[in-house]
Order: structure tokens, then C-alpha cells, then sequence
């Protein structure tokens, strides 16, 4: 079925085919019903929104800009973080500080480099551990730390329903279920003043319209991914899901509604999670020292015995 006489740029998976302009409405609506359904935005805020220049944060950031420019109290600050990831992270780098310049946004840029010592490629040649467990360890950290340093309210994040999707089914596989408790479009269990309270505005947005929102606003020209996603646990599972979408349509919008359903029962059984203060950072941690400084010690004593 299509929405009008103009040319279908998209099928959803409904099986409704829309037209560019009829699209670029379905999407931004949606994004604009998370946030008031999921309560993410305040009428006044001072947003982070974290970019990595890929094409999930380029579009959160949009339409984030889109949306202060109508209400001049919502403030947007980009935030990048550097890991050094060789031929990947320097190109997308590249697109974020563009995007950023034209539409004269705020970009603050932290590197793995300038903060720990070393670039994510360098630590990997150290340490024999999975490349997403370093790396997303220590952007959570980065991205925390520097969020409360800009004195940020939220911070937004492109995560997007195949995310989430891939998350959930992540952390049934491996029987974390606290670690689930901990998603949804609001993440975290507890309110404390150790997190920046991170949201996920493209939460009910799918990858394909992501994607394809992100072309037809000029925010993706090429397709960057980065070399260490094949070794993921993530890409197995994107996979598994992938197919399982293309056999039965609807299956992603289903695990995450679902999933939905029970999030405020799983978040009322966790609430009591304790959350510590690192004794060697002073950071948020879920022990005595924090997973960053783990790593952190891991690696200083690899280089001391090379
Ligand atoms: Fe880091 Fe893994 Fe993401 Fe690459 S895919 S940026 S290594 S978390
Ligand atoms: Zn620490």
C-alpha cells in the first residue's frame, strides 16, 4: 500500500510504502512520540548528545537541533570520543566535526589517547581481550566523567530498536537480567548524581529507518564500520536477528514491546542495586574499583614487563 502518487523511497514492515516527504514526517513523529511517551526531554535542558559521526548519532543529533531550535531553553553540546581505532574512528571523526561546524554546534572531543595513555589499537596489541569489552568500558567511563563535567542534564545516545533488540536478547543468552533491568528508552536503575541519566530518543526507530532517514537528509554518504565489529558477541546476534526479521516480519517490534511490558517490573526488582564509588577514580562503579581502572592497571603493568 502506498502512501501517495510520489515515488516510495521504503517499506515498512507493516508493509506501508512511503514517499520521501511522507517518510521524513513518519520518522521525525515517531522520534518526537518516544520522547513525550518516555518522558526523555525536559522543557529546559542542557543535552549532551553523544557523537560518534556514524549515522544513528548524526540523525539523534538532527533532530535534537531540530527540536531546540524551537524551544531555546533545551541547550545541545556534542560530545566525540577518540578511541584510536585506525581507518574507522578518524573518518567518522571527520563527518561529526562537519556536521558540528555547519550547524554551528558545540563539539568536545575526548580521546582514549589524551585520557588513558593509549589509542583502543594500541591496547589491543597489550591485552588479550575482546575489543567492544575494552572499548565500551571505557566510553561509558569517558563519556559519564566528562558528561558531569559539562555539567550536562541527559545525555542522548543513537542507540536505536536493533540495539536494544540485540541487547536484550545479549543478556538473555548470558543470564544477565539485571544488565536488561538496567535498558529502555531511560537508562539505569537508580537516580543518582554519579550518572548522567542517558536516553535513547530513536529507540522505536529500526535500523533500516535510521539508515534511510540519515541518506535522505544528507547525514550518510558511505557506510563505515568498525573492524572490530566481526569479532563481536553483538554481530552474531544483529545477525540471528537479522534473518529472524526477514523470515517473519515485525519480529524486532515484537521482542522490544514485549520487552517493554515487563522493563517496570524488572526495574521495581532491582531498584535496590547499590551503587559505589570507585576508591582509585572516585567515579560510579559496581565494586570496590571500577572496571576502567581494572583495565587501566592490566595495562600498566603489561607495558612495565615489555
Ligand atoms: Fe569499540 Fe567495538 Fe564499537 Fe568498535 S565495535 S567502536 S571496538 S565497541
Ligand atoms: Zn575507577
Amino acid at each position: 500500500m502506498n502512501c501517495c502518487n510520489e515515488k516510495p523511497i521504503i517499506e515498512l514492515y507493516s508493509g506501508e510504502k512511503l514517499c520521501k516527504s511522507h517518510f521524513i514526517e513518519y520518522f521525525e513523529n515517531k522520534v518526537l512520540k518516544t520522547i513525550r511517551q518516555f518522558d526523555l526531554i525536559d522543557k529546559k535542558e542542557n543535552l549532551g548528545v553523544a557523537l560518534s559521526g556514524g549515522k544513528d548519532s548524526l540523525t539523534v543529533l538532527y533532530i535534537l537541533n531540530k527540536l531546540s531550535k524551537q524551544n531555546p531553553k533545551i541547550k545541545i553540546n556534542a560530545i566525540a570520543i577518540d578511541e584510536g581505532i585506525q581507518n574507522y574512528r578518524d573518518k567518522t571523526l571527520e563527518k561529526a566535526k562537519d556536521f558540528c561546524h555547519k550547524n554551528n554546534l558545540e563539539l568536545h572531543i575526548f580521546s582514549y589517547k589524551e585520557e588513558f595513555g593509549l589509542k583502543l589499537d594500541g591496547m589491543l596489541k597489550i591485552l588479550n581481550v575482546k575489543p567492544c569489552t575494552i572499548c565500551g568500558i571505557f566510553r561509558r567511563y569517558l563519556l559519564n566523567k566528562k558528561s558531569k563535567d559539562l555539567k550536562l542534564t541527559k545525555l542522548a545516545t543513537g542507540h536505536n530498536l536493533d540495539d536494544e533488540c540485540q541487547s536484550i536478547l545479549m543478556n538473555q543468552l548470558k543470564n544477565n537480567i539485571q544488565a536488561s533491568a538496567r535498558l529502555g528508552p531511560k537508562v539505569g536503575l537508580v537516580h543518582d548524581e554519579k550518572f548522567v541519566q542517558r536516553i535513547k530518543p530513536l529507540y522505536l526507530c529500526t535500523e533500516k529507518e535510521v539508515t534511510t532517514y540519515a541518506f535522505v537528509n544528507g547525514l550518510l554518504d558511505e557506510f563505515n564500520e568498525c573492524p572490530n565489529v566481526p569479532q563481536s558477541f553483538r554481530a552474531q546476534v544483529r545477525d540471528v536477528l537479522n534473518d529472524l526479521e526477514n523470515k517473519f516480519p515485525g519480529t524486532k517490534y515484537s521482542i522490544v514491546n514485549s520487552f517493554l511490558q515487563t522493563l517496570p517490573l524488572l526495574k521495581q526488582q532491582f531498584k535496590d542495586e547499590v551503587i559505589k564509588v570507585c576508591i582509585k577514580c572516585s567515579e560510579s562503579s559496581a565494586n570496590d574499583v571500577c572496571n576502567a581502572c581494572i583495565y587501566l592497571e592490566k595495562l600498566r603493568k603489561s607495558i612495565e614487563v615489555i
